[in-house]
């Protein structure tokens, strides 16, 4: 789990919450399992650009709050996903992430 004080400022806002719930709501089925072709129901919200990735209350709230960042997965690959990001080197984690963050912001924002 993040230690960063603004990121755990963030996902205990009323607004995170908020948007967490519509997400479910909206995509009630894991992302991850429907692509092979499973149906389980989600009960978690996973941001596909860490909100870590950029620097900045500004930019974190961007990342945080963008519908298009989000995904409805289960406990099973949310966990899955993290696993498999902490699996790489620090180094490697931190330039995809960056990648992934100039992808996110050049179509997006
Ligand atoms: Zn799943
Ligand atoms: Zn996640």
């Amino acid at each position: 789990m993040s230690r960063n004080p603004i990121y755990i400022k963030l996902i205990n806002s009323a607004r995170w919450k908020k948007l967490r719930v519509q997400k479910l709501k909206a995509n009630s089925v894991c992302e991850e399992c429907a692509k092979r072709d499973v149906s389980t129901l989600a009960t978690e919200v996973h941001h596909i650009t860490p909100v870590e990735s950029v620097a900045g209350v500004a930019m974190m709230e961007r990342l945080m709050f963008n519908w298009m960042n989000l995904q409805s997965l289960c406990h099973m690959c949310h966990s899955e996903i993290h696993k498999s990001a902490f699996s790489h080197s620090k180094e490697a984690i931190q330039a995809n992430n960056k990648r992934g963050a100039k992808r996110f912001i050049d179509r997006y924002l």
